[in-house]
């Protein structure tokens, strides 16, 4: 038996997360099969299949499942309600009932489209995710948020649900692209700002050898990210306060991916911009200095990888802002920074700061 590494402490809940090299093939270890021949529905994407879901069946039928697998397209396309209903057709045909183990394995589009899944059939069934990605493995399978995309805009539709554990095996990041890499460490980058002026320092040090892919990322990095993520799920599960600072960046982020229809941009390559935005905004009212500017300017350079300019216009992306889900009295919620380390939630932001805000960031983005 694995002891996990981090629990989440989500009252009444306790989530295990279980980090360690290697986990992939000692699943066993970890989930357990009340008896022989129980069925387990392993939900995976295309390329995560060829890379990893044998090992995994493997070492899920040695704990003694009866894993029945289903692979998705990659990435957004299967983000939508059709993938979720033929997931359940599928787990109805196969006569699976509310003591099923469905299992994602993949990135942050596949934990969040197979959590919703899970967390609807029949109410909701037992899950337990393997996040392959960096996003995956310091954000998106932390927290208990699973949804889908609407034709509106991003995550629109989804709840809050736990799952029963968290299988994190940093080697799967290996594999990783570089552009997969890029969008996940925008991640990490943003972990920085919002509360850890250490990581933050690490990343400008050692940002272009994880990018590299030199040495992949340090274990005790994905660590730090992942405690501070169910730290502040531990105090704010439902999003109603603390909760909101991990949304830095992606008031912007979320409204660049929609408008360039989750093609153009990886999500943490949006994310990248979205944080250089609101820095932006805070510059300009003062609480974020120059020097500061240029420090997070300097690192989301290396991220957003955009060669094109951001040729968005006003009109087109507060479209795509007025459909954020993050509103207080139907005013947008920005994550601003203060300093490194330090962030701040503001409502108020005003057309104005938004129009110089876009206006910095096209011109950033050719330097
Ligand atoms: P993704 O699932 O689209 O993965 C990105 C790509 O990497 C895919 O093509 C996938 O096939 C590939 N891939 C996955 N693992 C791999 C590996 N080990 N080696 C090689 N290739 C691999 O998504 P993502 O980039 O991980 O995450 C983005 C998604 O996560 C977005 O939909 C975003 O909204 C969501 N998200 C959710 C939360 C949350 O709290 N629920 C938080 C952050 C992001």
């Amino acid at each position: 038996m694995i002891r996990p590494s981090i629990v989440g402490q989500i009252p009444p809940r306790r989530v295990p997360i279980y980090i360690k090299a290697g986990l992939l093939t000692q699943l066993d270890r970890c989930l357990f099969a009340p008896q022989r021949g129980c069925p387990l529905e392993l939900v995976t994407d295309r390329t995560v299949d060829s890379l990893y879901a044998s090992r995994v069946v493997a070492s899920l039928c040695r704990g003694k499942w009866h894993v029945h697998k289903t692979v998705l397209r990659n990435g957004e396309a299967s983000k939508n309600a059709s993938t979720v209903h033929a997931l359940h057709e599928g787990w109805f045909q196969r006569r699976r009932g509310r003591t099923t183990r469905v299992v994602a394995l993949g990135g942050g589009a596949v934990t969040d489209t197979v959590g919703y899944a899970a967390a609807t059939f029949m109410r909701g069934v037992p899950l337990w995710l393997i996040p392959t990605t960096i996003i995956g493995q310091v954000d998106a399978a932390i927290g208990g948020k699973v949804g889908i995309n609407d034709h509106r805009g991003k995550n629109l539709i989804g709840c809050f649900y736990h799952p029963t554990g968290i299988i994190v095996d940093p080697e799967t990041l290996v594999t990783l692209p570089l552009r997969e890499r890029r969008s996940g460490l925008a991640e990490v980058v943003k972990y920085g700002v919002i509360g850890d002026l250490e990581l933050f320092a690490r990343c400008e040090s050692e940002l272009t050898s994880w990018l590299a892919g030199s040495s992949s990322l340090p274990l005790e990095v994905l660590r730090r990210c992942i405690r501070a993520k169910t730290e502040i799920v531990a105090a704010d599960e439902t999003d109603i306060g603390l909760r909101h600072i991990l949304n830095f960046g992606h008031t912007l982020g979320h409204a660049l991916e929609k408008w360039g229809r989750y093609r153009r941009f990886r999500h943490g390559e949006a994310i990248a911009l979205g944080m250089v935005g609101a820095a932006c905004i805070a510059s300009l009212r003062g609480m974020f200095s120059h020097r500061q500017m240029d420090r997070l300017s300097g690192l989301c350079g290396s991220l957003h990888g955009q060669t094109r300019a951001v040729e968005v216009t006003e009109t087109e992306l507060r479209t795509h802002l007025s459909f954020d889900k993050k509103r207080r009295l139907g005013r947008h919620v920005w994550v601003l920074p203060r300093a490194i380390g330090r962030v701040a939630v503001y409502d108020d932001i005003t057309d104005r700061e938004i129009h110089e805000a876009i206006r910095f960031l096209r011109d950033w983005v050719k330097r």
